[in-house]
């Protein structure tokens, strides 16, 4: 039984509800997300693009430049804009950002990626693997993620 999530903006035009638990969590600690964010990190909520359903507003599209010379889509709300999720050049799989949830106690990192650039005074919990890189979602997925990432990209290829 999954807990029904919800989020959005800060001024409200914008809310969404996620249909199902994420497929993966990560918390990156990389040099793009702390500069998005203005942050240490961000918290990205893997999921099927078609299970966020807006229940207000349309997040407009913002192409990010990012340091390896690709672009990042970043939604945000029209109105306060702030950002309630990204892609990174395949629509059919939102990130979606934890700090936007209406209770972002609610999820856990299951993984931390790219702590080369972690802020040295982050202390990691140990009740998450980290990476100083990205990782190999084969090996730490749950196979039930697996497939359902699996279902996007055949839905994908047949032109669904
Ligand atoms: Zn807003
Ligand atoms: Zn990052």
């Amino acid at each position: 039984m999954s807990v029904v999530r919800e989020g959005g903006c800060a001024c409200g035009a914008v809310r969404y509800r996620l249909a199902s638990e994420p497929m993966f969590t990560h918390c990156c600690h990389c040099l793009n997300c702390q500069r998005q964010t203005g942050s240490a990190f961000v918290i990205n909520l893997l999921i099927e693009a078609d299970r966020v359903e807006l229940l207000a507003g349309a997040p407009e599209p913002v192409d990010v430049p990012r340091d390896d010379g690709s672009t990042q889509r970043i939604f945000r709300c029209p109105t306060c804009q702030v950002a309630v999720y990204s892609n990174y050049g395949y629509a059919k799989v939102l990130f979606v950002r934890g700090g936007t949830l209406d209770d972002p106690s609610s999820i856990e990192p299951d993984v931390h990626i790219y702590t080369r650039s972690k802020l040295p005074w982050i202390a990691l919990p140990d009740s998450a693997p980290a990476f100083e890189g990205y990782y190999d979602s084969k090996k730490l997925w749950p196979e039930a993620s697996l497939e359902r990432l699996e279902a996007v990209r055949a839905a994908a290829t047949s032109g669904a």
